[in-house]
């Protein structure tokens, strides 16, 4: 049932024109994992390889990611991957404020079908979108603390951490800060897997 709703969004949204981002990119990339995951993870928006295969997080951001995920027990089919926005901005620049908005009703429709407990936002764009307006002040104070998203009658907790690219930017400090990030996330699950 679930699995059939995503499967009709996913087809309304191929054809999307709801903001600019439509005129460059190739293919909508929509999002895929488990259909009720315990945690779904939120990137920024498809690069050129997502772009090209409809997939999220399939290039070297994505190869960090799995490697990531399997720290903390998880593989790629325990979750559900989607992004802020689902088509490709022009160059990988940052998506503007307005495609955010314009892509907003169909990241929370989908969070509304899967259920996540857990929303890992993977860096600012993830957080700007759940938010729904621009992250102000610094960045490090929304890292690592538990936060909490409302969508209709759903509420999932929400962890904020750095993006996978930055793991490839800056593998040392990255690992170092993000750590206690993701290790929160084994401890919750190893908790929910108890009862
Ligand atoms: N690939 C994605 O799907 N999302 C990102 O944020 C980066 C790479």
């Amino acid at each position: 049932m679930i699995e059939l709703k995503l499967q009709e969004l996913s087809r309304q949204m191929s054809a999307c024109q709801a903001c600019d981002l439509c005129k460059t990119r190739k293919t909508v990339v929509f999002g895929e994992g488990l259909a009720s995951p315990k945690v779904m993870l939120i990137g920024e928006g498809p690069g050129e390889t997502e772009d090209e295969t409809g997939k999220p997080f399939v290039g070297q951001a994505g190869d960090k990611l799995t490697k990531i995920l399997g720290y903390v027990g998880l593989s790629r089919s325990d979750v559900y991957i989607t992004n802020a926005v689902l088509c490709r901005p022009p160059n990988n620049r940052v998506p503007r404020q307005e495609e955010l908005e314009a892509c907003r009703w169909r990241l929370d429709l989908q969070i509304q079908l899967l259920k996540p407990r857990v929303i890992v936002a993977l860096g600012k764009t993830a957080l700007q979108q759940l938010n729904g307006s621009p992250v102000k002040g610094n960045l490090n104070t929304h890292f690592g603390a538990w936060k909490t998203y409302k969508s209709g009658d759903h509420e999932a907790k929400v962890m904020v951490t750095y993006h996978p690219s930055y793991h490839l930017r800056s593998p040392e400090h990255a690992y170092k800060v993000s750590l206690p990030h993701w290790i929160k996330l084994k401890d919750w699950l190893k908790n929910e897997n108890k009862t």
